[in-house]
């Protein structure tokens, strides 16, 4: 038998952290599955728990003249209703599970699961995001490719609670996302790709290719990104063997229930091909 604690500020939460070893929780859709028991019976924790999904401080959306900051504990769903959300995010919330898990999940949750297959994580890669950790006694900003190690491993300390997400403004003029599930809802991704690209006067301006599914993290290549700004779109499209291979080195993906490494390697390559090479 576990205890639960219900904080009612972000203090209170961030105290209860620090004097006690609690498993934090937010909507609870990965965190109950991963400790599920037997049927009919309670989920089964090794620790008492720690809800925050109802603070305040973690629900703010706040924007600058250079980022929007969302907090963690903002539901998938509420951030489809905001404005402010980069159209690119809401794609890819659109698509997570079913209407029910998206009212419960949130952001800040899918950021922390650190699955491979997290829908948000490869836009939130694209988009440059930092991550906001705050604990009792200390406050630091980490960029989330920093934070994931790899299959639910993050550098969040037991003290530390994610606070907020801090995405940066920028602009594209060309944007594609792709998820390839095994059906059009409710489905976990197989792999899912998102490409971002500023193109001006023929010119890439800015580009920001991130991948899903296809390795132990997402796959952000910055050589590849590099090697593709401020060539024009003719010079990319002679030496698309060139980049398709520094993608190929680092696309390393397994077979699962849910797809074969070949397909995955396959899907992606052609996806950063069709994205080089479309006018979209
Ligand atoms: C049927 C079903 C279908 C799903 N389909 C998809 C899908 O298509 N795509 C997808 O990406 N995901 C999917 N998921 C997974 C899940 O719904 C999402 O990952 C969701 O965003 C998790 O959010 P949560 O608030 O429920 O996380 P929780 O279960 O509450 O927590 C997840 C982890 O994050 C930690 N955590 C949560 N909030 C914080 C915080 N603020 N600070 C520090 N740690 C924190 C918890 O300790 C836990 O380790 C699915 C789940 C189910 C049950």
């Amino acid at each position: 038998m576990v205890d639960g604690y219900l904080p009612k500020s972000f203090e209170e939460a961030l105290k209860i952290l620090n004097e006690n070893d609690v498993t934090i929780y937010a909507g609870g859709t990965d965190l109950m599955v991963r400790h599920k028991n037997a049927t009919a019976l309670l989920p089964k924790f090794n620790k008492d728990l720690l809800y925050v999904g109802d603070l305040a401080e973690l629900k703010e959306i706040k924007e600058s003249k250079d980022s929007l900051e969302i907090g963690a504990a903002c539901t998938l769903s509420s951030l489809l209703r905001i404005k402010e959300i980069p159209e690119v995010l809401k794609e890819s919330i659109r698509q997570i599970a079913s209407p029910a898990i998206r009212n419960m999940g949130t952001i800040g949750g899918n950021i922390c699961n650190a699955s491979p297959a997290g829908d948000t994580l490869p836009i939130l890669y694209a988009l440059d995001a930092k991550l906001k950790l705050i604990s009792q006694n200390s406050s630091r900003e980490v960029h989330i490719e920093d934070f994931i190690l790899g299959p639910r491993k993050i550098i969040l300390e037991k003290t530390e609670i994610l606070k907020s997400i801090i995405i940066p403004k920028a602009e594209f003029n060309k944007t594609y996302y792709e998820k390839v599930g095994a059906r059009k809802a409710s489905a976990i991704s197989k792999l899912s790709f998102i490409g971002l690209a500023e193109i001006k006067d023929e010119k890439v301006k800015d580009i920001r290719i991130a991948i899903g599914s296809v390795a132990s993290k997402v796959v952000r290549i910055r050589v590849a990104e590099d090697f593709i700004i401020e060539k024009n779109l003719e010079a990319i499209k002679l030496e698309l063997e060139e980049i398709l291979n520094i993608y190929s080195r680092e696309i390393v993906p397994i077979d699962d229930q849910r797809s074969t490494a070949v397909y995955r390697k396959t899907v992606a390559l052609r996806l950063i091909q069709y994205f080089l090479n479309t006018d979209i």
